[in-house]
């Protein structure tokens, strides 16, 4: 009797450890984001600043929290919400199955088209000319976005063309500019910034896919998720998003 006595409270202290085991600094929210995506992030004056960058402070400011920003590799960033190192992440994040079961997300805040961008001259004229037997394209993207992922699965494994991937946006296009690979597919709002600083580059009108962009959460934290979406929604509601939005891609 005694044995089990000791048993279940040796039991109790562990899982009371492990409870209070991991609590952070609680006035302060960690934000993972990768500041090479603009207008959602990017570097300006040495600050992160961009669509997420402001999102998420009017986040914080509702949680009565201290907003901090990390910026890290794009596929660093799953990994460190599901090790718990980041509070959450947003960076133009697409929502995908596939990463669902990594981590949570929360409602979508805004949405985006994967497009592709050549030079002015391509034979590249449409999505299809990307899928077409013995195209055999050299498409750029960043590696781990939904871009890589789809280029990936749908061309590259079917055979039709070769994926290179590079670790910023920007790096991808600059391969294309230079000729080393022959498109780029990225997200469309990043792509409008690259072509307008890149003279002699352009959007195809046709698009690849929609996505919904949302903010990932560790799958640990299950209470931050719903603070973070009530948050969310209200902002949401209230305009705020849309403002900020509006701020960064004025309507045309
Ligand atoms: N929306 C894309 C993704 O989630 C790209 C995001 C990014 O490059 N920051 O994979």
């Amino acid at each position: 009797m005694k044995k089990v006595l000791s048993l279940v409270l040796v039991l109790a202290l562990a899982i009371s450890l492990v409870a209070c085991g991991g609590a952070k600094n609680d006035n302060v929210l960690t934000m993972a984001t990768n500041a090479e995506f603009p207008p959602y992030e990017f570097m300006e004056g040495g600050k992160i600043v961009g669509i997420d960058a402001e999102i998420g402070a009017a986040i914080a400011e509702k949680l009565g929290k201290e907003l901090v920003i990390e910026n890290v590799d794009f596929d660093s960033l799953i990994p460190g919400v599901q090790t718990n190192k980041y509070d959450f992440v947003m960076a133009g994040m697409t929502v995908t199955d596939e990463r669902k079961e990594q981590v949570n997300f929360s409602q979508t805040y805004a949405t985006g088209v994967q497009v592709i961008i050549v030079k002015e001259d391509s034979k590249i004229t449409s999505v299809d000319d990307l899928f077409a037997e013995g195209a055999n394209n050299k498409i750029g993207v960043q590696l781990a976005t939904t871009g890589d992922l789809y280029c990936t699965w749908d061309i590259e494994d079917e055979g039709l063309g070769s994926v290179e991937r590079f670790n910023k946006g920007a790096d991808a296009v600059m391969a294309l500019n230079s000729g080393k690979v022959d498109c780029v597919v990225i997200d469309n709002e990043p792509a409008k910034v690259f072509v307008a600083n890149n003279p002699g580059l352009k959007i195809l009108d046709t698009e690849y896919i929609t996505e919904d962009y949302a903010i990932a959460i560790s799958k640990d934290a299950p209470e931050l998720l719903a603070e973070i979406d009530k948050a969310l929604g209200e902002l949401i509601a209230d305009g705020t998003v849309k403002n900020i939005i509006e701020k960064y891609i004025p309507a045309e």
